[in-house]
């Protein structure tokens, strides 16, 4: 069953490719009543999206989703609900995006050995602001020019740990992204846990290490989850006492339709929603 609620999405302030107005204009025509725009490291486009959102009659939540370093995997934190003027959370993420820069340098000095030369003006192309540049944009330069057929070949065979063009980065700890997003009054989500490939033993010491910073939810409900998967994480909230949260990943239009805006599956009814504590 579709839910009109959606809180996680991406506009042109980090790798969305729908700026915040039309991102929000998006998910009210599908239905959509409540909306957290939460970009890669990036704040920017919350105002807008509010603005816009106000227009619509919906419910906006501001957020974010910050890149983590965990035992040298990347992770993605949310936070919900966030105040968007804490000082803390700007410099903090205004340091995380210098290192965008640089990692996008030493992305496109590995592309070149290939052959594929250009890329980080390539891909800045595609980014609003440079400090934003990610891994999608450079997927994207890599179809747009032909060296690969779609978006999920890239991350198949490039960009990827032990492929062509993957740098290894390190991003802020758990614990400091976890108190950042407290310190801004937010709620702190593990964002599409499936997504990281962990065998349960690791899922259960994320998990514990999370809740002992003082982590609240889970996104167990993800667009980038298989129904299984939604499953088996409503089954970890369970364990765990998290509160639920539930979002597309909707960065541009894909056949997938759970990753449409605002077309997420609902939250169960045996398990707390996050919005209980918003
Ligand atoms: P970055 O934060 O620059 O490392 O880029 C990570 C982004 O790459 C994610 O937020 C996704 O938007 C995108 N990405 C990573 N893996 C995949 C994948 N398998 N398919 C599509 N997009 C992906
Ligand atoms: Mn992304
Ligand atoms: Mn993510
Ligand atoms: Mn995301």
């Amino acid at each position: 069953m579709d839910t009109p609620i959606d809180l996680h999405c991406h506009s042109t302030a980090s790798d969305g490719i729908l700026d915040p107005k039309d991102l929000v204009k998006r998910a009210f025509s599908n239905g959509c009543t409540t909306l957290a725009l939460t970009d890669h490291d990036c704040i920017d486009g919350l105002v807008e999206a509010n603005n816009t959102a106000i227009q619509y009659g919906m419910k906006f939540i501001s957020g974010i989703e910050i890149s983590v370093t965990w035992n040298s995997k990347t992770l993605h934190i949310v936070g919900l609900d966030i105040d968007e003027t804490n000082n803390d959370m700007i410099n903090v993420l205004s340091n995380l995006r210098k290192g965008r820069i640089e990692r996008a340098i030493q992305i496109s000095d590995e592309l070149s050995k290939v052959g594929i030369e250009g890329a980080f003006e390539g891909a800045s192309k595609y980014c609003k602001n440079i400090d934003m540049i990610s891994r999608t944009h450079f997927a994207r330069f890599l179809v747009e020019n032909d060296y690969v057929n779609n978006i999920e070949n890239v991350f198949e065979h490039y960009l990827v740990e032990g492929k062509v063009g993957y740098v290894p980065h390190n991003w802020i700890s758990l614990k400091e992204a976890i108190n950042l997003i407290i310190e801004a009054n937010g709620i702190p989500i593990i964002a599409h846990p499936a997504r990281y490939k962990l065998d349960d033993d690791k899922l259960n010491s994320l998990i514990k290490e999370f809740i002992k910073y003082g982590g609240l939810a889970i996104e167990s409900i993800s667009g980038r989850h298989t129904i299984e998967e939604n499953q088996k994480f409503i089954e970890f909230a369970k364990k765990y006492n998290l509160y639920v949260s539930a979002g597309s990943d909707f960065h541009q239009p894909s056949s997938d339709p759970y990753r449409e805006v605002g077309k997420t599956l609902s939250i169960p009814s045996d398990v707390e929603s996050v919005l209980a504590i918003i």
